[in-house]
């Protein structure tokens, strides 16, 4: 299928916002019922979203602004506004909502900068550094960045310029959005039968979001009637067919079509793409680049147990759940206890005749007691009748997420806690788990000393615990195995005791390969070379971006660039695509080939997220975790804030590249 020139879409739509409600419902109800809507809301939230709605800063109040207490488990209510700044905004918030019932006020429209510019101090606390990136996820922002500000129609009429764009999910709905906006003509192809990716995959029980539902969205799809405020595993995935749609490319997606070749033409420029079609056929076509959105989680890793042949039961992982397969009355063993165990374990605890879990190091949980609750009726009804209160408590998700839980996982020089802990901050945070670990296992002291974990709070992803995990555990059919295991047998799986757990299903939770990278698709670069034999199990990208030697090549959601315990992750891959537009940009206006990005600034890049890795949980010499590769390296993670990739991805700057 020849790529189809795109049309900005949405370029007569009033917001960047694919969810753009362009009116609110009026609000009829009376002072006490408001009242009660006041004493339930998110008081930052609700001022900023009036504020809005009137025109009138004056109610963000410099002595109401929050603190932004620095968030340790779970965020602070109102930013950890005291007391009585809270009892003063809700007096001034009760009055602006009257004034906009009275007005009859339903609508907003892009604010001038000087309001945004307002707002976004109040939000955060006078962090003016932060203002550009906050803009980036705030539509009513008239200089919101994100849509790009140019057309290839202008920049490139009639050159031929066919952008490939490998991937479906998360991260190649972004790019094919963007890349359509900017008329840039795209094939966007997909291994899977459906959009969605890791959420189309992975659908085990208990499947759902562990970061807050709001922040886990687009800045260009602003949805505002979640139902959950920890997003169940088919609402997401709902969420990212309604994107593809409401965006136009749900149709013009090649489905069931894997990318197994690329190869740089130096004669013309262009990338040759292998790809194995539904029928098994294999294509070759050319393209002026491609953009890999291929995932960092999405290639099962099983480990290479003996003797995992002989077993006559079944097997499955985590994400190639085996929907046929009713675990109602048999024996059931989980093994591994990462996030996606402690999601799978309560939802199938009841289920089963017997659970036996494997577990190598016990997970750190942060409390989190609303992880199954709904969005509640007072923030359905704001969220409905203030104009994009929904929009702001997403924006507001964000920004509490900028420096989100990093100060409690970040090293102390000189500290000797370790390898328990790495700093004071850390040494609290482990104390306060563990007592609550004490609170939930204390009736059964040999489980409490396995579960409690022997690493620093953060050096692996800590997990959403509101008591389901205990409780699972604890439940008499459950058995918490720690001595590893030996081998598999005909029956089930014998431990490094030596003691036999026989068992009918057996389930790998253990995990993906994230370092590799462009598995399975051989990449040929610049004077022949393949990307993996450049990388040598290193992955590397400047910006988690480009490689050098691989021309308009570009990996969204690439090396180093997760964020675990700050930041939003739609951010970083939005992001990463905006650059890549750019990068393309720059190509069309100059009237050049390609571009490729030097050597030495990737090095540069990678040196900086190494030391920034190095003073991290996770960057310490004595932790083990999937977000190194094997040479020990932290490749998945950054470090930093969302604030810091913004700046690192403002411009392609021409120095750092050749042009072809
Ligand atoms: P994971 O975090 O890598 O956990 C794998 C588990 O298997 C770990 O407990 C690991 O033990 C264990 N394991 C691996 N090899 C083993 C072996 N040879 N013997 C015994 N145990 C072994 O994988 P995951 O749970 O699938 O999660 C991966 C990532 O996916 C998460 O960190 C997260 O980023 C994402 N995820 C997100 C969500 C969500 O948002 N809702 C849900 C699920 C997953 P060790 O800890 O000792 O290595």
């Amino acid at each position: 299928m020849a790529p189809t020139p795109a049309t900005a879409s949405d370029a007569t739509s009033r917001l960047d916002d694919l969810y753009d409600v362009a009116s609110a419902e009026p609000i009829v109800e009376d002072d006490a019922f408001l009242e009660r809507v006041v004493a339930d809301a998110e008081l930052p939230v609700l001022l900023a979203a009036l504020a809005a709605a009137l025109g009138d800063t004056s109610i963000l109040r410099a002595d109401l602004r929050p603190p932004l207490t620095p968030i340790d488990t779970q965020p602070h209510p109102h930013g950890g506004m005291s007391a009585a700044q809270q009892e003063a905004a809700r007096a001034l918030a009760l009055s602006a909502l009257a004034t906009v019932r009275d007005k009859g006020i339903t609508e907003v429209g892009l604010l001038p900068d000087e309001t945004v510019r307002a707002i976004l101090a109040f939000l955060s606390a006078g962090q003016e550094s932060w203002i550009p990136m906050l803009k980036h996820e705030l539509d009513l922002a008239a200089d919101k960045g994100g849509r790009p500000s140019w057309s290839f129609a202008e920049v490139a009429a009639g050159r031929d310029f066919p952008v490939l764009i490998v991937g479906a999910g998360v991260a190649g709905i972004a790019a094919a959005h963007r890349y359509a906006q900017a008329g840039v003509p795209i094939t966007v192809i997909d291994a899977n039968s459906a959009v969605g990716g890791t959420w189309a995959k992975n659908t085990y029980p208990g499947v759902r979001l562990d970061t807050p539902t709001f922040g886990y969205s687009y800045s260009f799809a602003q949805r505002g009637d979640w139902p959950h405020q920890f997003a169940q595993g088919g609402e997401i995935l709902d969420y990212l067919r309604d994107v593809a749609e409401r965006a136009g490319i749900a149709d013009r997606i090649e489905f069931s079509t894997r990318l197994t070749r690329l190869r740089w033409d130096e004669t013309d420029a262009r990338w040759e793409a292998t790809t194995r079609g539904p029928d098994g056929a294999e294509q070759v076509r050319r393209f002026a680049a491609v953009v890999s959105a291929l995932g960092q989680l999405d290639r099962p890793h099983i480990p290479d147990f003996a003797g995992q042949e002989l077993f006559t039961g079944v097997t499955m992982h985590s994400q190639e759940w085996d929907h046929s397969v009713d675990l109602t009355g048999r024996r059931v063993a989980v093994i591994g206890t990462g996030a996606s165990a402690y999601q799978i374990v309560p939802a199938i605890v009841d289920d089963v005749a017997a659970l036996t879990v494997f577990q190598r190091s016990a997970p750190w949980m942060l409390p989190a007691p609303n992880y199954h609750h709904q969005v509640s009726d007072g923030f359905r009804w704001l969220q409905r009748k203030v104009p994009h209160y929904a929009q702001w408590y997403r924006l507001w998700v964000i920004l509490t997420g900028i420096p989100g839980r990093a100060h409690t996982v970040t090293a102390e020089p000189g500290w000797t806690g370790a390898p328990l802990s790495i700093s004071r901050k850390n040494q609290e945070l482990r104390e306060h788990l563990v007592a609550r670990l004490e609170r939930q296992f204390g009736s059964e002291p040999e489980l409490l000393a396995h579960v409690i974990p022997s690493y620093p709070p953060g050096a692996k992803r800590m997990l959403r615990d509101n008591e389901v995990w205990a409780a699972a555990l604890l439940a008499d059919k459950s058995t918490l195995v720690t001595a590893g295991i030996e081998r598999f047998t005909e029956r089930g799986i014998v431990d490094a005791s030596g003691v036999e757990h026989e068992v009918d299903v057996v389930v790998f939770a253990t995990g993906f390969k994230p370092s590799d990278y462009l598995e399975g698709v051989e990449v040929v670069g610049r004077h022949g070379t393949e990307i993996h034999d450049f990388w040598d199990g290193d992955t590397r990208a400047h910006n988690g971006v480009t490689v050098p030697g691989f021309p308009n090549l570009f990996l969204v959601y690439g090396p180093n660039v997760g964020g675990v315990v700050a930041g939003s992750l739609h951010f970083m891959l939005e992001r990463a695509v905006e650059y890549s537009l750019d990068a393309v940009h720059e190509v069309l206006r100059r009237g050049a080939a390609a571009i490729d990005v030097r050597r030495e600034a990737l090095d540069r890049f990678v040196a900086w997220v190494d030391e920034g890795n190095r003073r991290m949980a996770w960057g310490q010499p004595y932790v083990h975790t999937w977000y190194q590769n094997r040479h020990g390296r932290v490749s998945q993670i950054w470090p930093y804030t969302n604030v810091e990739y913004f700046d690192s991805t403002a411009a392609v700057t021409e120095s750092d590249h050749e042009f072809l």
